[in-house]
């Protein structure tokens, strides 16, 4: 089954073209406070540019070499990050460092296999609605072991209850794959990533009306393990 999802909208585009703009070759970093302010003066378009910039720079291995202890100091009065992202707790998927991000620049909701709870919600309806992050992303990624779980149906535990929130991601008249299907799995781990975005406009009122109202970007996207690629889609 092909997934469905709408690829490069117009606002991903924009987004995209704001990214191309950006030198990969920085390696240095001297932070800036933040402010409510200067949060304020990021558009959602630019946050996601934000996002894909600090993606290109880790692919290049030109991450920006920053001043850690400054950054602590920077950040200590208070934070006004630019993004929340959902993405998986897999232990090879940190989105700091595959975005590029530093302290006070996201918040990152880490949860097996990317699933939205009523935790999660909460958490990014914080992110949003408090703290004013200008994007919300859920990014997956491949060779997750979570969607392997789900497909083929692996009961332990409280991972369990868990593994049914993807299950409900897998197209139905598509029982007998097992997760030695790679195809399948990098099908039912995009689904997946479209699933916990619908749960994020259905279940959450708060969200919807910051993203109807455009003043949030919710987006989707697929971390590759392989590469180290994050390719950002739009719901
Ligand atoms: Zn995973």
């Amino acid at each position: 089954m092909k997934i469905a999802f709408h690829a490069s909208p117009i606002m991903l585009a924009a987004a995209l073209a704001l990214s191309a703009g950006c030198t990969i070759t920085q390696t240095q970093h001297a932070r800036a406070v933040r402010t409510k302010q200067t949060q304020s003066s990021i558009t959602s378009e630019r946050a996601v540019a934000m996002l894909m910039d600090g993606n290109r720079r880790f692919m290049a291995g030109h991450s920006i070499r920053r001043d850690w202890p400054a950054e602590v100091h920077a950040t200590a009065d208070g934070q006004y990050p630019h993004a929340a992202i959902v993405s998986c707790m897999d232990s090879r998927t940190p989105m700091e460092v595959v975005l590029d991000q530093g302290l006070g620049d996201i918040f990152s909701v880490r949860i097996a296999g990317n699933v939205v709870d009523e935790d999660v919600l909460a958490s990014l309806e914080y992110a949003a609605k408090v703290a004013g992050v200008k994007v919300i992303a859920v990014i997956g990624h491949s060779h997750c072991g979570a969607i392997k779980g789900a497909i083929d149906d692996v009961r332990m535990g409280n991972l369990s209850t868990l593994l049914e929130k993807i299950k409900q991601a897998i197209p139905s008249g598509q029982g007998g794959q097992t997760s030695k299907d790679a195809k399948f799995v990098e099908e039912v781990a995009a689904a997946n990533v479209r699933h916990s975005m619908k749960e994020i406009r259905e279940k959450s009122p708060i969200l919807k009306q910051l993203i109807d109202s455009h003043e949030l970007w919710l987006v989707g996207g697929m971390y590759d393990i392989d590469s180290g690629r994050v390719e950002f889609y739009a719901p």
